[in-house]
């Protein structure tokens, strides 16, 4: 069984890939087994000109800019490592995703899971949460002492592998229930009427990501058919890797004449000062949106602060005596 843990960069530009920059990966016996093996391959990158902000944090950049090693030579070294072995687990399932989109955009054949263990799906059962738990706090919850940098992602690995030693068989095999499809074919009804290409909006600088989001101007949407002003209540975002800020947003407004329009708003952080700017469009409605929507409605939502200012009940008034009675 290989465990397996790699580290990214996105960028800020137009190429939609997550880099690779470093494969991690230990092998086990089986689940809870001791490790008998490790892999650790840092990588050149080639791709985008900038780190986003989760990259720059990496401890191990360094590395990865010095590194001679390109990711194809990477990706073989680390097939070759895995041998035969078609068992694969990791902290969430995200990682081998990445693994073959970026072997894809090399024109190399993809890793192909005989069977894929999520470790923290596991976890999250094992410990009765009910949402997915952070690497180092799984660790921190089981007293595994932390020696080695997180986000170096040969040490992911290695903890991931460490923590599966408190799973049960019953814990591997647990799923959680699907999401209820009807509620999904609603969410994601957009209107299907054309409409005029619409400015985009700049939004900040703010002192927090949360600010941008929250910002009257970024809650407030003009319905591009008839101009009426509606309001977004919250923002979905595709999970992003741990300790990381979503950087694509997706909220829904309705007009209620011309049917549900979809919002992206795009945060980025200025180099010079630290400062948060957003960048909010109305997009035309394509396949490809709705699939961006529909990911991000898996993913988490930021509900919007102030949004129930409206609705907050007044204080209910204390009956006079005699009021009722004219
Ligand atoms: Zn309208």
């Amino acid at each position: 069984m290989i465990v397996l843990d790699m580290e990214w960069n996105r960028g800020y530009d137009k190429k939609p890939l997550n880099e690779i920059l470093q494969i991690g990966a230990v092998r086990m016996e089986r689940p809870g087994g001791p490790i008998v093996d490790v892999f650790n391959a840092c990588i050149r990158p080639t791709v985008h000109k900038k780190f986003d902000l989760g990259a720059k944090k990496l401890p191990e950049l360094g590395a990865f800019k010095a590194s001679h090693q390109r990711f194809p030579g990477a990706a073989e070294a680390f097939r070759a490592w895995c041998g035969g072995d078609r068992v694969f687990a990791g902290w969430g399932g995200g990682d081998i995703e990445t693994l073959n989109e970026n072997c894809k955009y090399w024109g190399l054949a993809p890793f192909e899971a005989g069977e894929f263990f999520d470790f923290q799906r596991a976890f999250a059962h094992a410990v009765g949460a009910d949402q997915q738990i952070a690497l180092w706090r799984a660790a921190e919850y089981c007293g595994i002492p932390d020696v080695f940098d997180y986000h170096s992602a040969v040490n992911d690995a290695m903890y991931t592998a460490v923590l599966s030693r408190w799973l049960t068989q019953e814990d591997l095999a647990w799923r959680p229930q699907p999401t209820p499809p009807k509620r999904r074919r609603a969410a994601l009804r957009l209107t299907q009427v054309p409409f005029p290409r619409q400015a985009r909006q700049r939004l900040g600088p703010t002192a927090t990501p949360e600010e941008v989001l929250d910002a009257r101007s970024s809650r407030t949407a003009l319905c591009p058919l008839c101009g009426r002003k509606q309001g977004i209540a919250r923002w979905h975002f595709i999970a992003p890797k741990e300790g990381r800020t979503a950087q694509q947003y997706y909220g829904v407004f309705t007009c209620p004449e011309h049917g549900r329009f979809l919002c992206r708003l795009t945060l980025t952080r200025r180099e010079e000062d630290g400062l948060w700017l957003g960048r909010r469009s109305v997009p035309e409605v394509t396949p490809e949106l709705t699939q961006e929507y529909a990911a991000a409605l898996d993913g988490g939502v930021h509900i919007c602060r102030g949004c129930g200012r409206r609705r907050r009940k007044k204080p209910a008034r204390p009956a006079e005596p005699g009021a009722g009675e004219s």
